[in-house]
């Protein structure tokens, strides 16, 4: 068979996420004629999605830029689109360096009622910040103490309050405040519980300097630059993808007659050839249809990486109210769980208790935009519970935690929109981790081409991109970016374009 030059060789990219859109970009404009991008649903996104709750902009998925920065391809493309306001386009917000955590006005509200002093509680925090800090440092070092986050963290939090607290009161306190902390970094880990969660690699993220920002447009305002940039009907919607056929025989038929290694079949049973497949699909799809997806499947180390990687849940409770209930300079109000001392797993019956694990709400700023709306978070199974309640539930469940924290009972929640990751067929999950006894080693292998190297097969026949396949970025929008155009890369240094930029026979 003749090997196409680059430009004509057929790609097909599955999946119109960022990391699908990337990738399509970086080959059309050095001068790629055959890309095609197949999606499952009938928009572009994936989980950048921004939607509306009574005409206020929010983000049902992604929601900061992490570290906006130069070195954040994101960043870059918000600044050259200009999606971003002033204050985060400022040197100054670039250059902070928080560490991934930002310093946010804190609220700390109790399960009886009360605000909780800040000075109180600002000793915990501490402690468990530094800890947090702390188990980042045992990655490359092969003295991490134990093997999960959680039970490094939980273990030296009661360890050090139990040896710097006396007075009792303070000290179960301060252990239940760890409780909470716990849960928000669930949320942020993406996890059920830190107990899942990876000790010796955990460092192996890499936070970005610049303070979190938000696009004023809604996130979506990105992917749909981004598409303007793509040719018109380079995408197919609605066409899940049911199996990618790799390996295929060739036949020949005439001297005319392009023939594939790749079939890509969709469940509607439309085919198409391709020379090259790159698949952004979501590791927690991947992980409940891998049997399915790959025909042949895919080798077993590669299987195994699936397998143990982590894909979590977390999700969204957006709230809005005809008025504000918390400070007007208060930007996030945390749930502390007075009898959680213990930091064990706080809930016991799904049913009654689920809406133990949403740490905390965030204020949606600035008021002028959102009118008085909030966002509640909530990881793991519990989070996954809750996509299964109807609205009405929730709304009850929210209202009697907010009487109980606030011991106001007249609050009164006038709209209520949540986020269903979990149940969302083409996504299964929020984003990935490193899980338990998991490595940057899973990470590459989950992202190696097919065929392996050193068999006698067409190279690069199924490519894979996609926010788990980056070891530092995992989880993130930039990481999920940066996979897209490595798979472009991939591609142009393997037809020996990566230097040139072909646009004249477009
Ligand atoms: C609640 C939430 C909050 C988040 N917050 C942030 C944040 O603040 N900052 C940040 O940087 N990141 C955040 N993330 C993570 C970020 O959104 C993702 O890492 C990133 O968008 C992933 O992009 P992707 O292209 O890898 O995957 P996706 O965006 O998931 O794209 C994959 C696409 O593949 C399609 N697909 C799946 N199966 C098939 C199939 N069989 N056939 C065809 N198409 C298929 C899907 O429909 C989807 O469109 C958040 C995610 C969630 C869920």
């Amino acid at each position: 068979m003749a090997v196409p030059a680059g430009v004509d060789a057929r790609v097909v990219i599955i999946g119109c996420g960022i990391s699908g859109i990337g990738a399509a970009q970086k080959l059309i404009n050095r001068g790629f004629r055959n890309v095609r991008i197949i999606e499952a649903t009938s928009r572009s996104g994936g989980r950048i999605k921004t939607g509306s709750l009574d005409g206020k902009l929010i983000e049902i998925g992604a929601n900061w830029i992490h570290g906006p920065s130069q070195e954040n391809p994101v960043f870059r493309l918000a600044s050259h689109y200009q999606l971003l306001d002033k204050e985060s386009m400022s040197e100054e917000n670039q250059s902070v360096d928080i560490g991934g955590l930002p310093p946010l006005f804190s609220t700390w509200l109790s399960s009886s009622g009360e605000k909780l002093d800040a000075d109180l509680m600002a000793p915990a925090v501490e402690v468990f910040m530094t800890l947090l800090r702390k188990s980042q440092e045992f990655y490359n070092t092969s003295k991490a103490p134990m093997s999960t986050v959680g039970e490094f963290l939980k273990m030296e939090a009661l360890h050090i309050s139990n040896k710097e607290w006396k007075d009792d009161k303070t000290k179960k306190l301060r252990q239940a405040l760890f409780s909470t902390l716990l849960k928000l970094e669930c949320g942020i880990s993406g996890t059920h519980t830190m107990d899942d969660v990876d000790l010796a690699t955990f460092g192996m993220y890499k936070s970005l300097p610049g303070l979190d920002c938000t696009f004023p447009g809604g996130y979506e305002g990105l992917i749909n630059q981004m598409m303007k940039e793509l040719p018109k009907d380079i995408v197919l919607y609605n066409k899940p993808v049911k199996c990618i056929h790799w390996n295929s025989f060739y036949r020949q038929t005439s001297s005319k007659a392009r023939t594939h290694p790749v079939t890509v079949e969709c469940n509607n049973g439309e085919t198409f050839e391709a020379d090259h497949v790159i698949v952004t699909i979501p590791l927690g799809y991947m992980k409940k249809h891998h049997n399915t997806l790959l025909d042949p499947p895919l080798p077993q180390h590669k299987l195994h990486s699936i397998q143990r990687l982590g894909f979590g849940t977390n999700n969204k409770i957006f709230l809005e109210f005809e008025k504000p209930f918390w400070d007007e300079d208060c930007e996030v109000m945390f749930l502390v769980w007075e009898d959680e001392y213990d930091l064990q797993n706080p809930v016991s019956d799904m049913k009654t208790a689920w809406i133990r694990k949403m740490s905390c709400f965030t204020v949606l700023k600035p008021t002028e935009r959102y009118g008085h709306l909030i966002c509640g978070w909530i990881a793991g199974h519990e989070s996954e519970y809750m996509e299964t309640l109807p609205e009405e539930d929730i709304l009850h469940t929210v209202t009697q935690l907010l009487h109980r924290f606030t011991g106001d009972s007249t609050i009164v929640v006038k709209k209520l929109v949540r986020s269903r990751w979990f149940h969302d067929p083409y996504t299964c999950g929020s984003y990935s981790y490193v899980a338990k006894d998991c490595s940057g080693r899973d990470i590459d292998n989950l992202a190696e081409p097919l065929p392996l190297t050193g068999l006698n097969a067409e190279p690069l026949q199924v490519l894979f991109a996609g926010e788990a396949t980056h070891k530092s970025f995992f989880s993130t929008v930039h990481g999920a970016l940066l996979t897209g155009w490595r798979e472009a890369d991939r591609l142009l240094s393997h037809y020996n374009l990566s230097a040139r930029t072909i646009t004249a026979n477009l």
